[in-house]
């Protein structure tokens, strides 16, 4: 190709409308070819059978199908981005390259070096944000700090929604720029050929149930029933769902959804500022906590034979489905962090590896919220009580009953702790821990 062209890279934005920088790069006037690159760094980091994998290279697929009513085809590169870059850039004349911000340290870093390469090329780059309706400092407090509780956040965030209209949401490409795709020839590997088989495990389509949305406030900690939340995690994880459709959605059918929203974006500036949370402690007094080193114990509780039903149910449903509910999450991260004392950071990489909604921020976010070591957390004294959870949320067993069949039966093992053994020596260490700094 000897035109110059525009390079859109798609990374956790796998969507042609409401795309903040793939409208910018269509509008441009060259032709654009949109690239994806699977980082064979981060795909060597997982095992062979990963439904995220799959998810994305099913997507890929169907954007590839309507990419090519334009004449054109997404062009999927495997490898380390740097090599991916050098061969784009030696293949194409590159003029620009454009692409969403992405807030997590990793992503960051290889920005950056991509973005270094370019410029030693004489090819802009230019980032967008899409992500998030307000990102970094956007939402800040009058002094220009960061929010670290959530309340006064979500107030001035709702606030500079109305101020700035921040949820319209363009449904780009039109006919008339999508005409500027370039032309080219398909490039996409098989799912085998970056190294990976079917999972078995599927991410549930998108899809707004309106009529469950409206109820969302009153029915979302009801783990029996499985529409109660609206399963759209992971499409907001990889941008086949964008966040300016959902929260405009939110603003018409339920307030206590679009507080779920803006959560995400609380923990997304959170890891912005304190990028340091992804491994330590938000507040510094949890550092040296004395956490238990039991490898029997880990091992129970992530193949859900803890002995408390509603514990093992949630972690039964993460590894069948790659879902947890959200009070079943809360539930199961107290119980390894309280009444265990295991490090929250051994569950939050086992939650890691295997929710399809998996959110570095959002997982940290919460996992330390529940540990009682992050910022606007749980305080430490507050340690759930399995059964009473189930008794509340789980009130005729359906959810357990779904999970655990053998529960009842003389196969179901024996709880591995008691339960107030646990809460009063948890209540005891970090007290302990915390008066003593
Ligand atoms: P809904 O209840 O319908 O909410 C809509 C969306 O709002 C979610 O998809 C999510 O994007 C966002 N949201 C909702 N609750 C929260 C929250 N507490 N914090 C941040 N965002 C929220 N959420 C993730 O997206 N990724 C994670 O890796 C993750 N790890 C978690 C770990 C623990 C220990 C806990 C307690 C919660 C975690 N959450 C995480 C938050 C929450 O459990 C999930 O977002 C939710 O259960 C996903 O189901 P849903 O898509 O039906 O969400």
């Amino acid at each position: 190709m000897n035109d110059s062209v525009t390079v859109f890279w798609f990374r956790r934005d796998l969507r042609l409308e409401d795309n903040r920088g793939l409208e910018k790069a269509l509008v441009q006037g060259r032709p654009v070819v949109p690239v994806f690159i699977f980082d064979s760094d981060i795909l060597k980091s997982l095992s062979g059978r990963d439904a995220r994998v799959e998810f994305i290279h099913g997507t890929l697929r169907d954007l590839d199908e309507r990419l090519k009513k334009f004449g054109s085809a997404l062009q999927v590169y495997f490898d380390t981005p740097e090599n991916a870059w050098r061969e784009i850039l030696k293949r194409f004349r590159v003029e620009a390259i454009h692409l969403n911000e992405d807030y997590e340290p990793y992503a960051l870093k290889r920005d950056r070096k991509i973005a270094d390469l370019a410029s030693s090329k004489g090819v802009s780059f230019e980032e967008h944000k899409d992500q998030v309706l307000f990102a970094k400092s956007e939402i800040a407090k009058d002094d220009g700090r960061p929010y670290r509780m959530f309340t006064p956040y979500w107030r001035k965030w709702r606030a500079e929604l109305k101020a700035t209209k921040g949820a319209a949401a363009k449904d780009v490409p039109s006919e008339k720029h999508a005409q500027n795709f370039a032309k080219l020839e398909p490039r996409m590997p098989s799912l085998e050929q970056i190294g990976f088989t079917p999972s078995g495990i599927s991410v549930p389509k998108l899809k707004f149930d309106r009529a469950s949305l409206r109820s969302y406030g009153r029915v979302r900690d009801r783990m029996d029933l499985e529409n109660a939340t609206s399963r759209l995690g992971t499409h907001l994880r990889f941008g086949t769902l964008s966040v300016r459709r959902a929260v405009r959605e939110a603003l018409d059918l339920n307030e206590t959804w679009l507080k779920e929203l803006v959560w995400r974006e609380f923990f997304m500036q959170i890891l912005h500022h304190y990028p340091y949370t992804v491994g330590q402690p938000f507040d510094a007094r949890f550092a040296k906590m004395p956490w238990r080193d039991d490898a029997r114990g880990f091992k129970a509780w992530r193949e859900g034979r803890t002995g408390y039903p509603i514990v093992d149910a949630g972690m039964r449903e993460l590894s069948a489905t790659g879902f947890m509910h959200n009070r079943a999450r809360m539930i199961t991260a107290s119980f390894l962090t309280k009444h265990l004392l295991i490090d929250w950071r051994l569950g939050e990489r086992h939650f890691a590896e295997k929710l399809l909604d998996f959110e570095l921020s959002s997982n940290v976010g919460n996992w330390q919220w529940v540990a009682g070591s992050g910022c606007d957390a749980a305080p430490y004294f507050r340690i759930f009580n399995p059964s009473l959870q189930a008794k509340k949320f789980d009130k005729a067993g359906a959810y357990v009953r779904r999970w655990v069949p053998e529960f009842g039966t003389g196969k179901y093992p024996e709880p591995i702790v008691d339960h107030e053994m646990a809460r009063r020596r948890a209540l005891t260490v970090y007290s302990k821990h915390i008066k003593g700094g």
